[in-house]
């Protein structure tokens, strides 16, 4: 559980439901991949209080419209329960190249885009001439799947760090891609935890210098920053978008897409389980892109109005800095320990993602989720009072 910053214990002695675990046998220990020794599970949260508010995952708060609810109980009423789902993920497909313009054959559809990572580094794994591993490079701090999944899957992560003010830095980047010959690069724009977009002269030159690799731009939280720069692939082939419905509501559909040109999709697909996304899932999804979608954007403009008044009123407490945000979260510097900080709003009643781990710079950074107005205000007593 990563609950006010504290990772617990990782080994129990006595499972969930009451057996002593087995000891993994030694030959079978032997088998697994050597990567998988430096990885930890994601460990799920325990049960909260009631009135616990949860700003540490970057999900959006409930819609305050019935619209998308009731939209996705008649999509998935619908839906024959005894059918396997549509491969293709027909419906799915044609309700989101309609909403995004992206061509229907150019979207390559995940089980959130947590698994679209998966399938992408799955297909881009052939070491170069000369190297041991493929390589998969990203800035950092960034979303931690891309290193994650890159390990599993036995490719070697590497990272660049960014500027003092959270952008690409150009000339690292570049050198990085020169002597590392990465794979695939993965940008988040805006950046999972800083909540920034990159400037998009210093997007472009990282990606020209890649061009002899899969550059993908990762635009997760694009809806709360305004345009996706996915008008990009025409000018670059090796360019491609990702997308999510998790952040605007909807993480527990699992739904996500990339796209890109369609004969790396159909490369891709080869890999792929053929009912990765359950119809339950695709038929939901369907529905609010096509039916519901200005009802969504009724919500983000919400966070978005939100995001504007904790900025400022976050701002005034002292001992609190924060980046200014294109996501739906706030990237927040604190004068004392971050885990400090996260431990006593945890103690309040409120969660927030503390990077202190990491150390550094991010050992005064926090993260914080934009909810409900009442939950926002219930993170600015807390902090007001820690601030004291
Ligand atoms: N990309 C970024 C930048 C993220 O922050 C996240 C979620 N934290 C994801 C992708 C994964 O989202 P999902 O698997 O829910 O689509």
């Amino acid at each position: 559980m990563n609950r006010g910053g504290r990772t617990e214990p990782e080994s129990v002695e006595v499972s969930e439901h009451g057996r002593a675990p087995r000891a993994l046998n030694d030959s079978l220990r032997a088998l697994l991949r050597p990567e998988l020794a430096d990885l930890k599970a994601y460990v799920p949260e325990g049960a909260m209080a009631p009135d616990t508010v949860k700003l540490d995952a970057n999900e959006a708060p409930a819609a305050s419209s019935p619209v998308i609810r009731e939209t996705i109980a008649r999509a998935i009423e619908r839906v024959p329960l005894e059918r396997y789902p549509d491969a293709r993920a027909t419906e799915l497909r044609d309700a989101v190249a309609a909403r995004t313009g992206a061509a229907p054959d150019d979207l390559f559809f995940g089980t959130g885009s947590d698994e679209v990572i998966a399938l992408v580094l799955n297909a881009l794994a052939r070491p170069r001439e000369k190297l041991p591993q493929a390589v998969v490079l990203s800035p950092t701090p960034t979303f931690v799947m891309y290193r994650v999944t890159a390990r599993a899957h036995g490719l070697k992560s590497a990272d660049v760090p960014l500027d003092a003010k959270w952008d690409l830095e150009t000339s690292s980047m570049t050198r990085g891609i020169e002597l590392l010959r990465p794979n695939v690069v993965f940008i988040a724009s805006p950046n999972n935890p800083t909540g920034n977009r990159m400037s998009e002269a210093r997007l472009a030159e990282v990606i020209e210098a890649a061009d002899d690799a899969l550059v993908v731009l990762d635009e997760a939280y694009i809806d709360y920053a305004g345009g996706s720069l996915r008008a990009w692939r025409s000018k670059y082939p090796h360019l491609a978008i990702l997308r999510t419905l998790s952040k605007v509501g909807l993480a527990a559909l699992r739904v996500g897409w990339l796209e890109a040109d369609a004969e790396l999709v159909r490369e891709l697909d080869k890999g792929r389980q053929p009912f990765n996304v359950s119809a339950t899932s695709q038929a939901a999804a369907a529905a609010v892109v096509r039916d519901a979608w200005s009802a969504v954007e009724d919500e983000v403009a919400c966070v978005v109005r939100e995001r504007s008044r904790v900025t400022t009123e976050l701002s005034r407490v002292p001992g609190f800095t924060v980046t200014p945000s294109d996501a739906n979260f706030l990237w927040v510097r604190t004068e004392k320990p971050a885990h400090d900080v996260v431990e006593q709003l945890a103690s309040r009643g409120v969660l927030v993602r503390s990077f202190h781990a990491a150390g550094g710079r991010l050992a005064h950074q926090i993260r914080v989720s934009i909810g409900a107005a009442k939950d926002n205000d219930r993170f600015l007593d807390a902090v007001r009072d820690v601030s004291r």
